[in-house]
């Protein structure tokens, strides 16, 4: 169901009705993924909207739609975790502003997503709660690592979630459970209230069934935030600037090591746009084969920052046997982070230290304003960059667990949207098999004509 559909449904019958049977629809989910359902508080905000309804007066532009959001997003009338054993018994004194803003547009949060723990994956295999698996498909992954917010829109839990992406992880999994998936320009929406993971490319969007439906999410939840400096004002409700005649695909995106299946139903797509009178060419990027290695330097310097308040002393794993306040920290994050959060923790500390600071950490920033400038040139040349979102179609559970490497490429075709700040989506194409995500980049602070691009290629995908 989409927005329009699901308050169609509140206006025929009610949205304690409709909240209710979102509730369930969770409580039956065999993907695992949710973590945790918001009943009490849910239905007691249902029967508030109903009662402002009944009165006609002004309940909000989304009353009484339920939605998910991704579990490092702060929520009344439920715990926090991450996904994490760190933050197992975290109830939140706040709410993000985010949840804050749907809310006074009357949504109604009914539960609390899976992740990999403080969203770092690409397949909520590292969730400290266990995998969600794939709707389309119950022995593959879902994606992540907003996975398990991708999962419930995909199984029409909710007409849409909320989830964070800060290197692909809105798109990523939108495209391997076939959803819209939406990473707007940085800086969009607020991060106050979110678990940070990398601050200089964190951003929260929506996973919807179509992209008239993002649109619907991002025009309640941007725009400027006192609690977030790096806010901007809203650019979702600016003019779309870009007509789109020229399109660039990113070449790099559909050589050797790209799955076939994706190849095949991305070319198709590009063959549509060009029937239909677009102008398709390929555009050769060669800095964006060193994206990669800058994200795995600059965000885990970050991750290792973000993550040294874990301490345990508020909450969160506590070991019995510690004799001195270092045992308690050095036990506490031993036991409660997950290994691919010491990964990064580890690699984070190495690449800022004195001794590997210029070799690394200097030399990814340098890259990634390399980066910036090359692909904010194609975007003089192209109204629109694009390519598939991820190199492969879901892979199966446990397949790439032991080998983070192979885990890493999954995003080689996600970063660089991230590292340079740009409004960058998933549209699923209409496929035989399992789901195909294509991604359209466009220009910092564009999102809009990205989502009027998006729609033409929602329509071509029927
Ligand atoms: N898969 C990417 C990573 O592991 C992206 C994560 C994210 O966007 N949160 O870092």
């Amino acid at each position: 169901m989409t927005i329009a559909e699901t308050k169609i449904a509140i206006s025929e019958s009610s949205a304690t009705e409709v909240v209710k049977a979102a509730i369930e629809r969770a409580k039956a989910d065999k993907s695992h993924a949710l973590l945790e359902i918001i009943e009490e508080r849910a239905v007691v905000r249902a029967a508030e909207i109903d009662e402002k309804l009944k009165a006609g007066s002004d309940a909000g532009i989304l009353a009484g739609v339920p939605f998910i959001a991704k579990d490092n997003m702060l929520t009344f009338g439920s715990h926090t975790t991450a996904a994490s054993k760190l933050l197992e018994n975290f109830e939140a004194p706040f709410q993000a502003e985010a949840i804050e803003r749907l809310e006074a547009a009357g949504a109604i949060c009914i539960a609390k997503a899976n992740l990999d723990a403080f969203a770092h994956g690409g397949s909520t295999e590292n969730s400290a709660y266990g995998p969600t698996s794939n709707p389309h498909d119950n022995t593959r992954v879902a994606g992540g690592s907003s996975g398990g917010s991708a999962a419930s829109v995909a199984l029409d839990i909710v007409p849409f979630a909320l989830g964070t992406d800060t290197g692909g992880s809105i798109r990523e999994p939108a495209s391997f459970c076939g959803v819209v998936g939406l990473k707007p320009t940085y800086g969009s929406v607020s991060r106050y209230g979110v678990v940070a993971m990398a601050s200089s490319t964190d951003v929260i969007g929506p996973l919807t069934h179509t992209v008239g439906d993002a649109k619907l999410v991002m025009d309640v939840i941007a725009g400027k935030d006192t609690k977030d400096s790096t806010t901007i004002d809203n650019p979702y409700t600016q003019p779309a600037t870009v007509a789109v005649k020229k399109v660039g695909v990113i070449k790099e995106w559909l050589e050797d090591g790209v799955d076939e299946t994706v190849k095949t139903n991305v070319t198709k797509m590009l063959d549509t746009l060009t029937s239909q009178g677009y102008i398709v060419e390929e555009v050769s990027l060669p800095v964006l084969q060193y994206a990669l290695a800058v994200y795995y330097i600059i965000v885990p310097a970050e991750v290792a920052s973000n993550l040294a308040r874990y301490d345990g002393i508020r909450y969160g794993v506590r070991p019995e046997s510690t004799t001195d306040l270092g045992s308690v920290y050095s036990m506490t994050r031993n036991a409660g982070f997950m290994p691919e959060n010491k990964r990064r923790i580890l690699i984070g500390n190495y690449v800022l230290s004195s001794g590997y600071y210029d070799a690394y950490f200097r030399q990814a920033a340098k890259v990634r304003t390399l980066l910036t400038d090359v692909m904010n040139q194609a975007l003089e040349t192209y109204d629109m960059l694009v390519g598939p979102t991820v190199p492969m179609v879901a892979f199966g559970l446990g397949e790439n667990t032991q080998d983070p490497l192979s885990m890493y490429l999954a995003d080689q075709m996600t970063v660089s949207a991230s590292l340079t700040g740009m409004p960058a989506i998933s549209v699923p194409l209409k496929t035989e098999g399992l789901p195909v995500g294509f991604q359209i980049i466009g220009k910092r602070g564009d999102d809009n004509s990205v989502l009027v691009f998006a729609e033409t290629i929602e329509g071509a995908a029927v």
